[in-house]
């Protein structure tokens, strides 16, 4: 028996992807962080119930949800956020999806990125310790300030992502928040 057909559903099927190449949203399961492309590279994917703990630690991420003010309809401060902030500053390198009408996928929201997902971890993170420096630059207390401006110039993006990847699998379907 033929599906009703839906309309637009044909493009519910093809993602367009910064490369040129498309997938099929469908395609994507809540444990895919990667995608291998036919264009020969890796494109990260991140969706919406992947916790902020994919990039840093449960205790940085609860420092953020304490100082960032979000002003739309998350609670808190999450991953939606930090995509928000890698398209804003990649505005060429990120295609999102909004599946929240579609109930055959397990998320509302899928990021794919050019880069693979080594590079946009470490984008996250440099981006999330701008956004740190610039929330601290606004202290009232001196100390605070020059001992986080401190503590980040021995902060090194690279290898903070390489120890944190090494530390959780991602192989694994297992993966769960430290
Ligand atoms: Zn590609």
């Amino acid at each position: 028996m033929a599906e009703p057909r839906v309309p637009g559903s044909d493009d519910d099927r093809r993602l367009e992807l910064p490369c040129g190449e498309s997938l099929d949203p469908h395609d994507i399961d809540l444990g895919t962080y990667e995608y291998r492309c036919t264009c020969g590279e890796s494109h990260a994917v991140v969706q919406d119930p992947h916790p902020p703990s994919r990039f840093f630690p449960e205790s940085l991420v609860a420092v953020l949800q304490e100082t960032i003010e979000t002003d739309d309809e998350f609670e808190q401060f999450g991953t939606p956020h930090l995509m928000g902030i890698v398209l804003e500053e990649f505005p060429e390198k990120v295609v999102v999806h909004d599946a929240a009408e579609d109930g055959a996928v397990g998320y509302a929201m899928v990021w794919i990125t050019d880069f693979d997902a080594r590079r946009l971890h470490e984008i996250v993170v440099e981006l999330v310790v701008e956004l740190m420096e610039h929330a601290i630059s606004h202290a009232e207390d001196d100390d605070a300030v020059s001992e986080f401006e401190a503590q980040m110039l021995e902060f090194d993006v690279g290898e903070f992502v390489e120890q944190y990847r090494a530390q959780r699998d991602f192989e694994s379907e297992h993966d769960a928040a430290l």
